[in-house]
């Protein structure tokens, strides 16, 4: 990137002075100096530099209705002088986390009632741990305690969240925690080898019910998982997935944690991952989408089953300073307001991710590419060096070579390995998508002639 503003000097060498980055190479961050982001408006964002660049990502998953939002800064405000802070300790509660408590719950599967708040989706998977092992305790089976996840899943960054995440990198650095264990995940184009997807999506599937066995459905707490894997590299289960979980999940008293941090709020065209695929989770993780970025919050939303055991049971020893922060949850409550009220997610599941998905798929025509998947505003583009193999072009680092160029040319596309990945705001419109897929096309050119 070429510097021509002095102001973006000085940002970065704050950067590499006083500031630890999260995700990132710490030794070529100091090289390279970060991107500075300073604006934003609708689907696009503006760095230091000038440049304009079509924000495929939004954020990390998080703004669904779009950068610019007036009515959430306003909502902000308005709580901030009426009542900035309380917490819901010791028998206290406040209106803006009571109501979007029923706002979220309007909206939740049938059956979900309840929900707890927390400051960020990790919390919300740090509280389903304590949670479910509390559940069960109170049902007298204090020995219901394993928690079962799946590799390459992601479920945040605490300690918690990261152990049931199947992360290596992570697992890796820091350990991970006891009480959890891991089942291969359904990705097919990676590790489905000669198998059909549906093969294959029964195969993943039954490795749930191996590992049930394994433990001991006596000693198994929860299964959980994210209806499609985000961070993972936006993994689409095969169709034969989910039926088969759901099936292993009848058989087996478990109780199922949806993770819809990504998936939640209208990212697949309906409101949560769970109603497209049908799921009847018992706890659902929420963040993100929830106040679409502009301010922190997470939460579970829980069965009323579930509820009712917790509701019977004295203390629940957890919780967060800011779990329903009265500004967040009043962001929150506009923010459902505006999906509703604006017809966001109807608009995605009729108009724009079809356009999204079709217009997506042109791609994979492209000599660089094996693979297009999406579904909703969820897109995965795999490179690779032999189509009919799916061999990659080992060792070359082609997903970061493409994520500069994406950089380089007004697009954000992530990068997890050689997969591009994309999940743009809810309200990128048709012409916008015409953007993202054509300079999409473009740097894909740019990486294959980096390449050879
Ligand atoms: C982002 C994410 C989390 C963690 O949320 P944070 O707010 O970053 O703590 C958990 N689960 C999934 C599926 C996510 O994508």
């Amino acid at each position: 990137m070429s510097v021509n503003n002095p102001q973006t000097r000085e940002w970065q060498t704050l950067s590499s002075e006083h500031h630890l980055a999260p995700f990132s190479d710490y030794k070529q961050l100091k090289e390279k100096g970060p991107r500075i982001i300073t604006k934003a408006e609708g689907v696009h964002l503006w760095d230091s530099e000038g440049n304009k660049i079509l924000d495929g990502m939004a954020g990390l998953w998080c703004v669904a209705v779009g950068y610019g939002r007036e009515e959430l800064v306003k909502v902000a405000a308005e709580q901030m002088r009426e009542l900035p802070y309380y917490n819901l300790f010791f028998q206290t509660a406040h209106p803006p986390a009571l109501e979007l408590a029923k706002a979220v719950c309007a909206v939740a599967p049938e059956g979900m009632t309840h929900v707890f708040f927390t400051g960020s989706g990790s919390e919300g998977n740090d509280t389903n741990l304590r949670m479910v092992r509390h559940y069960w305790a109170l049902k007298g089976k204090p020995q219901k305690q394993v928690i079962i996840g799946r590799l390459n899943g992601y479920h945040g960054s605490t300690v918690a969240g990261a152990a049931l995440g199947g992360m290596k990198g992570m697992h890796d650095q820091a350990g991970t925690l006891p009480g959890i264990e891991h089942i291969p995940q359904p990705y097919w184009f990676g590790e489905g080898g000669d198998m059909t997807p549906d093969a294959f999506g029964v195969w993943a599937a039954e490795q749930l019910e191996k590992k049930i066995l394994e433990v001991g459905e006596d000693k198994v707490a929860a299964f959980i998982a994210e209806p499609i894997q985000g961070a993972g590299g936006v993994i689409i289960p095969p169709d034969s997935y989910w039926p088969k979980i759901k099936e292993i999940l009848a058989k087996y008293e478990i109780l199922f944690i949806a993770d819809e941090v990504i998936c939640g709020f209208g990212r697949t065209g309906e409101w949560f991952g769970s109603d497209y695929y049908d799921l009847k989770p018992d706890l659902m993780t929420i963040a993100k989408g929830l106040t679409s970025g502009y301010i922190p919050m997470g939460g579970v939303i829980v069965r009323d089953e579930v509820a009712k055991v917790l509701s019977e049971g004295g203390d629940f020893n957890h919780g967060f300073t800011y779990s329903g922060h009265p500004v967040a949850a009043a962001v929150g409550l506009e923010n459902l307001r505006i999906l509703r009220d604006e017809k966001i997610i109807e608009r995605v599941h009729a108009e724009t991710a079809p356009y999204l998905q079709k217009r997506l798929r042109e791609l994979g025509d492209h000599p660089l590419v094996g693979e297009v998947r999406g579904l909703g505003m969820l897109g995965a583009i795999e490179l690779v060096k032999d189509k009919a193999t799916r061999a990659r072009y080992e060792g070359q680092g082609a997903g970061m070579i493409c994520r500069q160029h994406c950089f380089d040319n007004g697009l954000i596309m992530r990068a997890v390995g050689d997969t591009m990945i994309i999940a743009p705001p809810l309200v990128i419109s048709h012409a916008e998508i015409d953007e993202l897929v054509e300079k999409a096309r473009k740097c894909l050119d740019l990486t294959l002639e980096a390449l050879n």
